[in-house]
């Protein structure tokens, strides 16, 4: 593998470890961006790359990215980002899961894992027997935090959707607000029922068409071809499936007034961020906007180091502030007139030391 510090990802990265278990099979990487505000917290990865490089470039790149979104969600975290590099079989036996485990024990806390991209909470049950760093752990109990983390990445997108509309077309209520919502999974389907509950005017798209049909149905919402959500007339485009949508031509066509969802990484290049602002459209960061899911998770770790549970209110608590921290970074982009994308990382930047 080459020298980390010369990829272009590399941004002065305090931590890459590279981790090798012969009898298991084991090779990962775990980076730590910054420990500024705590313990470099971050999912754990498994993937097939053809060209391991391709892991480190993950690596480099996700950590920093979870020390921005730790940051701007008020945790006491840094960022860091585990890469399983699988085999093309994408072989994972319990002996390959505790190798890892005992790998991060090893740092003693530096890095706090969970589950992202092929790796379920059961294998982070697995994991968990061999180290404390870990969260994301099945709720023990009535009215505790942890879990599925979908339906709290939900939840704050909702709240964000519905402060982006305040703040573009100076409205509190959603009744008739229009939403275009592409992909209902687990984050977009809750984020559509939060909002059909205000009766917001949906239309939805998802390329699992049976399933789509059965959610318009209970909530009274249109639907339309996947190809057709980005163009759809719209108040509010909230796209909860795939990155990297925002690019020269879906910008061009985008025909709403505000993006807000939970996609990560939804602008192709960083300079659409600038085309976004451009067309007058109101961008919610995605990392600030979708970060529900890592206040529980990071809730539920702190709690736990604290010898207690995290409760459900503790984490919505938390999770209601995102409102305030878009709106913060909105002001700012007026002010300025700076895209907010830029605006949301400069913000994050500053937090973690490094402006
Ligand atoms: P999911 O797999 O439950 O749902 C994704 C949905 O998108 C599926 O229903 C899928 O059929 C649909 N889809 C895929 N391609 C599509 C296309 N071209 N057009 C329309 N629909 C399409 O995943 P999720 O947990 O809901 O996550 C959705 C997005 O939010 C992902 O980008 C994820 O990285 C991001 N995110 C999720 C969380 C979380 O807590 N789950 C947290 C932060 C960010």
């Amino acid at each position: 593998m080459t020298a980390f510090w010369t990829e272009p990802d590399f941004d002065d990265h305090e931590m890459v470890h590279v981790v090798r278990d012969r009898a298991s099979g084991l090779m990962a990487i775990i980076a730590v961006h910054s420990s500024h505000l705590g313990p470099g917290a971050g999912g754990t990865r498994f993937w097939h790359y053809p060209d391991p490089k391709d892991g480190l470039r993950d690596a480099l790149r996700l950590s920093r990215g979870m020390s921005y979104k730790n940051a701007m969600a008020g945790l006491a975290l840094g960022g860091g980002k585990a890469v399983i590099l699988a085999d093309e079989a994408r072989t994972k036996t319990p002996e390959l899961l505790a190798a890892f485990g005992d790998a991060v024990e090893g740092l003693g806390g530096r890095y706090v894992t969970a589950e992202d991209v092929g790796i379920s909470e059961a294998d982070m049950v697995a994991v968990s027997k061999r180290t404390q760093h870990v969260s994301g752990l099945p709720v023990t109990g009535e009215g505790s935090a942890g879990g599925d983390p979908g339906p709290f990445t939900a939840f704050g997108i909702y709240l964000g959707i519905k402060a982006a509309v305040a703040h573009k077309l100076g409205t509190d209520s959603m009744d008739g607000v229009h939403v275009a919502v592409q992909g209902t999974g687990s984050v977009g389907g809750g984020v559509a029922r939060l909002l059909a509950k205000d009766g917001a005017r949906l239309t939805l798209a998802d390329i699992d068409a049976d399933g789509v049909k059965a959610l318009a149905d209970e909530l009274g919402a249109d639907v339309v071809a996947p190809d057709a959500i980005m163009t759809t007339p719209c108040d509010v485009f909230s796209p909860n499936a795939l990155g990297a949508i925002l690019d020269d031509e879906s910008i061009e066509k985008l025909d709403t007034k505000i993006v807000a969802g939970g996609a990560n990484n939804q602008l192709a290049r960083a300079r659409h961020g600038q085309a976004v602002f451009e067309r007058g459209i109101l961008y919610a960061p995605d990392y600030v906007i979708n970060a529900g899911g890592i206040i529980s998770v990071g809730t539920e770790y702190a709690a736990r180091r604290d010898g207690r549970q995290a409760s459900r209110d503790e984490v919505n608590a938390l999770i209601e502030k995102i409102p305030a921290r878009l709106a913060q970074v909105w002001q700012k982009s007026d002010a300025d007139n700076t895209s907010p994308d830029v605006v949301a990382d400069r913000m994050a930047q500053e937090l973690i030391g490094r402006a």
